[in-house]
């Protein structure tokens, strides 16, 4: 087995459901319970001043003392720091303040926030001397696991349902990972997945490194409050699959407004899922205590997961936060991808076409302020699901390369 060099060491992780403490490796449910464990931060650190993160490089890691380690970190060293766009279209849309589009289409190397939750649980793999990592994908996964990977000498074993877009298919195996089509939904290929990671000790990133996987979303909300100049916005729309990045995203923000690095409330928490698979929506509409599995039927196959594993503790992170959730149909996915599209130039896959359309729904229903300043959480590229959007498109006239053809055009029926 081949260890990668390393100055890193995880951090001890804390059993969520009875608060054992476990010595860092790589597991991610406690023995004792079966609770989900989660990283502990050293309460002695020290913690930089906003002035010192601004002046560190433009990656995730420049929120290290926040993120599950001690010591540096060795690999994906360039992910995170995507734009905050500002979107006063969308903000008039929604009627509120002012909008803004956190626009993880464009994170590196994978154009999805999954990049940022790869770049944290490879660092955990590498330090436990793994040298195959893997993952239960909806794709977007799939494609980060790889890339990281293939980039870190790591050989990987990744898993998928069968029925997954061709880009994300094809954006997994250029990496030369080893990429298996699983006839099933994604609770099946999870479910899979976890006697993979014990049959051959793996580092299944969302599985048995999923406690140093969770933290790295923590990240998106950090970015936002330093965008806005160390200020919170009021609100914040994102969609959710498993439910991990609604629960991080409230994590981070109280952590900043606990280091005193921003001040005021944290944002309301607003989550959204496709109506054809929004288990987590029901859990906080209906108030119900259990999740309900779903069998996922939705054209947002990247958030399609009819089993949340984190669908209580998100259901908790919204209502705490004074959010609420939302469910759209696949029609206003298209129309939502389009909207964003048309209205900031930022072209989104299906998940994103679920926030925008998922924002639109919550304002209809009256759940924000005009005062309010919302950051809409776009976490995936359009160029990965064409096949969402293509058919209703216009179609582009084939001409002659006559002017007069073009002027025709111009000039319409
Ligand atoms: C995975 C994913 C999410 C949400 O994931 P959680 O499992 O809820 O953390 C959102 N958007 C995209 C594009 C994703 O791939
Ligand atoms: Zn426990």
């Amino acid at each position: 087995m081949t260890t990668t060099l390393t100055t890193l060491r995880p951090r001890p992780q804390v059993c969520r459901a009875c608060g054992v403490r476990h010595e860092p490796s790589p597991a991610a449910v406690c023995e004792q319970c079966l609770g989900p464990l989660d990283p502990v931060l050293d309460p002695g650190r020290r913690l930089p001043t906003a002035g010192e993160i601004a002046a560190r490089a433009p990656s995730l890691w420049r929120y290290r003392e926040w993120l599950p380690f001690d010591g540096e970190p060795t690999l994906s060293l360039d992910t995170g720091w995507t734009p905050l766009v500002a979107a006063p279209r969308l903000a008039a849309r929604l009627g509120v303040a002012r909008a803004w589009v956190k626009n993880d289409a464009v994170s590196h190397p994978t154009l999805s926030f999954k990049d940022r939750v790869v770049a944290t649980a490879i660092n955990a793999a590498a330090a436990f001397g793994l040298d195959t990592i893997g993952c239960a994908s909806t794709g977007n996964l799939a494609n980060a696991v790889a890339a990281q990977a293939a980039r870190a000498g790591l050989a990987a074993w990744i898993f998928v349902p069968d029925d997954l877009e061709t880009g994300k298919i094809v954006g997994t195996a250029v990496y030369g990972a080893r990429l298996v089509r699983v006839r099933g939904h994604y609770d099946d290929v999870n479910r899979l997945c976890a006697q993979v990671a014990d049959q051959f000790g793996w580092g299944i990133v969302n599985v048995n490194l999923r406690g140093y996987y969770g933290e790295g979303s923590k990240t998106l909300a950090f970015e936002i409050a330093e965008q806005l100049e160390w200020r919170l916005p009021t609100a914040v729309v994102a969609p959710m699959a498993g439910g991990s990045l609604v629960t991080k995203l409230r994590k981070g923000f109280r952590e900043f407004v606990e280091a005193g690095l921003v001040s005021g409330a944290p944002p309301r928490i607003y989550g959204t899922q496709a109506d054809g698979c929004a288990p987590i929506v029901r859990l906080v509409r209906e108030g119900a205590d259990a999740i309900v599995p779903v069998v996922p039927k939705t054209i947002a196959r990247s958030i399609a997961i009819g089993n949340p594993a984190d669908g209580l503790f998100a259901k908790r992170a919204i209502l705490e936060s004074g959010g609420w959730a939302a469910a759209v149909p696949d029609d206003s996915i298209v129309a939502g991808i389009q909207l964003l599209a048309e209205e900031t130039g930022i072209f989104t896959e299906t998940a994103g076409g679920v926030t925008v359309a998922g924002a639109l729904a919550l304002a209809g229903e009256g759940r924000f302020l005009p005062e309010d300043e919302v950051v809409l959480c776009i976490t995936g590229n359009g160029l990965k699901t064409v096949e969402a959007v293509a058919p209703v498109l216009a179609a582009a006239p084939v001409i002659a390369p006559r002017l007069a053809e073009v002027c025709a055009l111009v000039e319409g029926p």
